[in-house]
């Protein structure tokens, strides 16, 4: 095969991240080449000699590099693992000529107050919002207005800094200590701003797809069984398919397409959060990723396909379209984080692996590093995985586990005698 005949995709995103695997384990079955484009210290880079250089705080430049790049190594498509690297992607498959979001719908992922403004001019329902600067007085704020809301920050993910408030007393004091968290983001453009938002109740799913040149394809709804009514927004249980109504659950696609559409999101993968009360659906949020985390484990399409392989084919133009989610339900748990301090031990792995219906559980939190709880903190213990015949099995399998798991946590406080 010639050089130009090869497939060859670049996958982009900062060092650490769970998803580079996934990705590489699906290409290799594909036999496509990939070129990993890390954001990495230069030092560490030339020791690895690695071939493609990427800064995603420097956009212009990196597209420079990964079209110089592909000017000697043709590429079918540049796709970001998260949401850091999401407007790098889509500036770069633009500058290639291949099929991309809009870069503006990209930086929207970023920055949630960028989200907000972009689906408020759209006809999709979304939470009211107004932006403060950590510099306002919260007083002021507080006292004009309505309750309850959800106060968060633009730049931040994985529910850091979410935080519901249902009073002024509350309002100042969830203000405050998003202030003394966002101490280290001010140089950031957005990173000093707090974003107050009106708080949607009901019940919350998050749709997984694929947009085909503009058409949405729903790979999975999941369900969050597990309340989330805060103050904190700590992600547990995602239970696959969905026990909505089917008119519901269609409402909730055509809510997320009609988003996708309004942000310019065109092709590729994307991963949705919505609310559903009595007035229908609400979006949350909208990116042109696929689902962090290990979470992906959950989905299989056809008799063995990966979602990364699904991505995959489709980024070097195979048709996905006739693909669908296998029939049994699935779901994941992350483990909630139980307290702050060290972590020292695990216990229950085996008795949880053992629950029937239970495929795997991953702990991914490491011995004696700090655990921080939401909504400091920014991760999961860990990792669990069931399948079975119903969504309500595994999500009873789920919890079953759970309870097998022991974890010993030293506090990093010094004890008061
Ligand atoms: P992140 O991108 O950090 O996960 P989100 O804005 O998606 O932040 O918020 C995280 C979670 O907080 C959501 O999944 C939802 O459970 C809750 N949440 C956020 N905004 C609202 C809102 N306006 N009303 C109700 N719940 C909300």
């Amino acid at each position: 095969m010639s050089n130009s005949d090869k497939k060859r995709i670049i996958l982009l995103s900062k060092v650490s991240t769970y998803r580079a695997r996934p990705f590489m384990t699906a290409a290799q079955r594909l036999g496509i080449e990939v070129v990993y484009g890390i954001d990495m210290d230069p030092i560490l880079a030339d020791h690895w000699r690695v071939p493609l250089r990427i800064q995603l705080d420097k956009p212009q430049e990196t597209v420079k590099n990964i079209v110089a790049f592909a000017g000697e190594h043709p590429v079918q498509a540049v796709i970001s693992l998260d949401d850091s690297a999401s407007v790098v992607a889509a500036m770069a498959s633009e500058a290639l000529g291949l099929p991309h979001n809009n870069s503006r719908a990209a930086l929207a992922a970023r920055n949630k107050y960028e989200m907000r403004k972009m689906l408020a001019a759209s006809d999709v329902a979304c939470p009211g919002f107004h932006l403060y600067d950590t510099a306002a007085d919260p007083a002021g704020i507080a006292a004009e207005i309505e309750y309850p809301v959800v106060i968060k920050p633009l730049l931040l993910s994985g529910s850091r800094g979410v935080i519901r408030v249902n009073n002024p007393a509350e309002f100042k004091a969830a203000f405050e200590r998003l202030k003394r968290m966002l101490a280290g983001y001010e140089s950031e453009s957005g990173g000093d701003q707090i974003l107050v938002e009106t708080y949607i109740p009901g019940g919350e799913v998050a749709l997984e797809g694929i947009l085909e040149r503009g058409r949405l394809k729903v790979l999975a709804l999941f369900d969050k069984p597990d309340p989330l009514e805060g103050p904190f927004f700590e992600e547990t249980i995602y239970v696959t398919p969905s026990r909505l109504a089917e008119a519901v659950q269609q409402s909730i696609a055509d809510c997320t397409a009609r988003a996708v559409r309004s942000l310019g999101l065109y092709h590729g993968p994307i991963h949705a959060e919505l609310r559903i009360n009595d007035d229908g659906p609400w979006l949350l949020e909208v990116a042109g990723r696929s689902i962090g985390g290990l979470c992906s484990e959950t989905l299989q399409f056809g008799s063995d396909i990966s979602l990364e392989e699904l991505i995959l084919r489709q980024a070097i133009g195979l048709d996905v379209d006739a693909f669908r989610r296998e029939d049994q339900a699935t779901g994941v748990m992350m483990i909630p984080i139980p307290e702050a301090g060290l972590l020292k031990g695990c216990e229950g792995t085996e008795e949880a692996e053992q629950v029937p219906l239970v495929d795997r559980v991953e702990i991914t939190a490491e011995l004696n590093y700090p655990l921080v709880p939401l909504p400091e903190g920014d991760s999961y213990l860990g990792f669990i995985f069931a399948s079975g015949p119903s969504p309500e099995a595994v999500e009873a399998a789920l919890r079953e586990a759970h309870k097998k798991l022991h974890f010993q946590v030293e506090s990093l406080l010094p004890m008061v005698s």
